[in-house]
């Protein structure tokens, strides 16, 4: 094992925990990133999609690049683990891990750097604001691909629940689609002993988010995946009093765009009709945050083939489960090849927290499984 990067690393993971930054403020992250970067020699571009940054490092002379990708952003989250070198930002913390990610690229970085045994070009994106489904897009808006061409994209994240150093990939749908929902019901208010003089919303409600539940379970093909979550009700707040508003807001994934798009035809057309049948007026928004993170398979068996050569494959499983969170790594593989693994960071007998816990800390053992891994993937493509 290579101890000297890791404590190196760590060291560098911990700076990065201790200030933590959320999206599209990640402005000392991404000034930390490009300076260790311009020291290993990579030229460095900042402020692509604001806070974002892209490094690139080309030897040899083959045309082919690979790009590996980094969120750097953190949650807006009270920091509960009395670590040493727990956030000094209160009320952010790099609950997700991200600060892992960010080094396990720089990690990488180096070990290409020093190594340089690959033929072409190597591109690191550093990207900000994933946790909210923005930084992809801000960076695509930026002309990230047209200004960067990139062959094939790799990522990770972390999953505290999977046996440490296993590293995880399916072909196809690994991660699912977010869309987000509102939907406003204007009826009449008043008097809370006299509902016949109005045209109650919060009635007319009740029965959509009931109603909602059937677009999974008899719309949806029984064998697609698919969740409706009416998460948020809002009303006018007056006890005694009927309201003249509701809005309901919530939250809906999926693995493909056309179930995505079948969520939102039947949840508008319910919401409407039913609002029409109850003489309410009815406005429903529906936007799409996350796109589902599909992993090409040509990517996902190179993928594999380095995670085997790195962690050993008893350590691998190409099979993995797909998970219904969303990532928003899903927008780039919309456009170009890649594929995104799992790193599983539970080590045995060690207390672990879930993502987006207030007590979460990346495991820093795999800054250099992940940095090694990524590096395997480079010399596998780029030879
Ligand atoms: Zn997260
Ligand atoms: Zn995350």
């Amino acid at each position: 094992m290579n101890t000297k990067l890791l404590e190196e690393l760590t060291g560098w993971r911990h700076y990065l925990h201790e200030h933590p930054e959320t999206a599209f403020e990640e402005v000392n992250t991404s000034k930390f990133v490009a300076e260790k970067m311009r020291e290993m020699g990579y030229d460095v571009h900042t402020q692509i999609g604001k806070t974002g940054v892209v490094a690139s490092l080309t030897n040899g002379d083959s045309p082919k690049t690979i790009g590996i990708r980094a969120d750097m952003d953190a949650l807006n989250i009270l920091e509960k683990t009395k670590l040493p070198y727990a956030s000094l930002n209160e009320g952010k913390m790099h609950a997700c891990g991200h600060d892992g990610h960010v080094v396990t690229a720089l990690g990488a970085a180096k070990l290409l750097a020093e190594s340089k045994d690959f033929n072409g070009t190597v591109r690191f994106i550093f990207q900000p604001a994933e946790e909210h489904g923005k930084g992809a897009l801000a960076m695509l808006e930026d002309g990230l691909f047209e200004r960067f061409p990139i062959d094939e994209f790799y990522g990770l994240h972390n999953m505290p629940a999977l046996p440490e150093g296993e590293i995880h990939s399916k072909v196809g749908p690994i991660m699912a689609s977010e869309d987000n929902f509102q939907i406003k019901i204007k009826g009449i208010g008043g008097h809370a002993s006299a509902p016949n003089q109005g045209k109650d919303p919060l009635v007319v409600a009740a029965e959509i988010i009931l109603a909602l539940q059937t677009v999974v379970s008899r719309n949806v093909d029984p064998v697609d995946t698919a969740v409706v979550s009416c998460t948020e009700i809002h009303t006018d707040g007056i006890i005694n009093a009927i309201p003249s508003n509701v809005v309901i807001t919530g939250d809906t994934r999926s693995y493909k765009a056309e179930v995505q798009q079948l969520l939102e035809h039947r949840m508008r057309l319910i919401s409407e009709k039913i609002c029409e049948a109850n003489e309410v007026e009815c406005d429903f928004s529906y936007t799409n945050s996350f796109s589902p993170t599909n992993n090409w398979e040509q990517c996902h068996e190179i993928a594999v083939q380095a995670a085997k050569n790195v962690v050993g494959e008893e350590k691998v499983n190409d099979h993995a489960n797909p998970i219904m969170a969303s990532e928003d790594f899903g927008h780039f593989l919309d456009i170009i090849p890649g594929c995104f693994v799992f790193l599983g960071g539970n080590r045995e007998g060690v207390e672990s927290y879930p993502l987006h816990h207030a007590k979460f800390d990346y495991k820093d053992e795999n800054l250099l499984e992940g940095a090694e891994f990524f590096a395997e993937i480079v010399r596998l493509r780029l030879t």
